[in-house]
Order: C-alpha cells, then structure tokens, then sequence
C-alpha cells in the first residue's frame, strides 16, 4: 500500500507535525503490523522524528540549522534557495517506523515532523507500508 498525502506549510523554515496524518494512511490501510516509510519527495524539504510535546525543541532546531546553514553565504546555486536544499540533504528525505498492532511504534515524545526549508508551499509526502 502506497499512499500521497498533501501538507500545507505556512513558513518558510517550519517543523510540521504530520504524526495524525501519517496514523490516519495507516487505520485507512488496515495493516496491523510491518514497515512504515515516510518519505519527502522534495530537494527542499525532509522529514525527521523528534520531540512533540514541547514546540521549543522545533523552534530551535530551526533556529540552529539556519545559525549554521545561513540564507545568504555567497552561494553557486543561483535560485536563491541553496540553504534549504543543504538542510534537505542534512536532515534526509525519508523515516523508517515500525507499526505494531496498528500503531505506530513511537517513544512518548516522539513525532514524525515534516520539514519545509524553502515555504509557504504545498508539499507530498509518501507513506509506503510493508506488511509482515
Ligand atoms: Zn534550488
């Protein structure tokens, strides 16, 4: 079962929370138990699993990939959006998860965050489950 979801980001650098988007693919798919892949099918955005209980974390994940991969630092890339094509590739464009019982296998404060380098836009996100 593969399936495309749409994600609206508002920002140009956001951590979104697709967590509820992702469980929803799974209960629709009706598979128990088996493989979970997220993956981001964009060279200006990623997808991570981090903290979602405290928005903190996200603020300064953010703020400390942009302290180290700056907008501006004299670039090749002429589009204008070097930076998040290297946070892309810093952060990676898929998470593997394990799904057991119908759930998503994941600690008490983790979630799955869609990661927007390059916003406002509308974005796919890929979620393939393997059963077994
Ligand atoms: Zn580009």
């Amino acid at each position: 079962m593969m399936k495309e979801l749409r994600v609206k980001t508002s920002s140009r650098v956001e951590l979104l929370d697709i967590t509820h988007l992702v469980e929803k693919a799974i209960s629709e798919a009706k598979i128990k138990f088996g493989l979970c892949t997220v993956y981001v099918p964009h060279t200006t955005a990623a997808v991570t699993i981090n903290e979602n209980a405290d928005p903190s974390v996200r603020r300064d994940i953010i703020t400390e990939l942009n302290k180290v991969i700056p907008f501006d630092d004299n670039y090749s890339h002429m589009e204008g959006n070097a930076a998040a094509h290297i946070k892309s590739s810093i952060i990676g464009s898929s998470e593997t998860l394990l799904l057991d019982g119908g759930s998503l296998v994941l600690g008490t404060w983790q979630g799955i965050f869609f990661c927007e380098f390059d916003g406002p836009r509308t974005r796919k996100v890929i979620v393939k489950l393997i059963e077994g």
